[in-house]
């Protein structure tokens, strides 16, 4: 088999790939004309990963790998940006028939402005919502890679790390981009416990703010409610979205 692992790059090689990418991805999606994120499609991830094929792997991925692959993409992850799914019986299906997916979130990227903070994904300072995207997807490319390769991938693992630092210069597995908690904090004043008011159905309402994904879920006392605490005092849960607030 192809070893698509036994590469070391310098990071100024890498640098100049990346660069390569982001030039041809721009020219090209009709979405993305800029390293600001708006607005993304499957078939940009397509894109992507035909550009990363050709740029970093010199087309050999398809030679690897002969099971299919599938894009998609998510407005719900609020922890992680990207995941890769693999089959779980991988022995059981034949090279042909495999599908690995690879999904990433896009909350992150289109947040990425909102606040100004530390933005490192796997150990890079980053400029851009593009370039976070970029680097988000490498991460799960090396989990695509470690799986072709040995029918598992863990990015905890020593394996995935080093593949991971070999082929982008990756230094960790993990992203520090602005979550909506810290949105919610910095942009907003807000965090978990704070009373709160907001408008629905042209009410003023008032709560206390619960939790914080990708709305904000705010329990409002409501003698009809179904959420009781351990006082008898019963609520009503409201999903809010951060910028509805007063
Ligand atoms: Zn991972």
């Amino acid at each position: 088999m192809l070893d698509l692992i036994a590469t070391t790059r310098s990071p100024g090689e890498i640098f100049a790939k990346r660069t390569c990418v982001i030039n041809r991805l721009t020219a090209t999606s009709p979405n993305i004309s800029s390293a600001r994120l708006t607005r993304i499609s499957a078939a940009d991830l397509q894109l992507l990963f035909d550009l990363y094929n050709e740029i970093f792997f010199d087309h050999r991925i398809n030679e690897v790998y002969q099971g299919q692959l599938k894009f998609s993409l998510s407005r719900r992850m609020t922890k992680s940006a990207g995941k890769t799914i693999f089959p779980r019986r991988p022995d059981k299906i034949g090279p042909g028939d495999m599908t690995i997916e690879i999904r990433m979130g896009t909350d992150f990227f289109f947040k990425y402005d909102e606040i100004e903070s530390n933005k490192t994904v796997c150990g890079i300072t980053t400029t851009s919502a593009l370039e976070a995207f970029l680097l988000v997807f490498e991460h799960e490319l090396c989990h695509l890679i470690e799986f072709i390769h040995f029918k598992n991938s863990s990015c905890r693992g020593k394996r995935f790390k080093a593949i991971a630092n070999h082929i982008f210069g990756h230094t960790t597995s993990y992203h520090e981009l602005p979550t909506q908690r810290q949105i919610a904090r910095v942009k907003y004043g807000l965090k978990i416990g704070d009373p709160v008011t907001f408008t629905y159905e042209g009410k003023s309402i008032k709560g206390i703010l619960f939790n914080i994904n990708k709305r904000a879920t705010v329990m409002v006392r409501d003698k009809n409610g179904t959420f009781t605490d351990n006082r008898g005092n019963r609520y009503m849960k409201y999903y809010v979205p951060l910028e509805s607030f007063e």
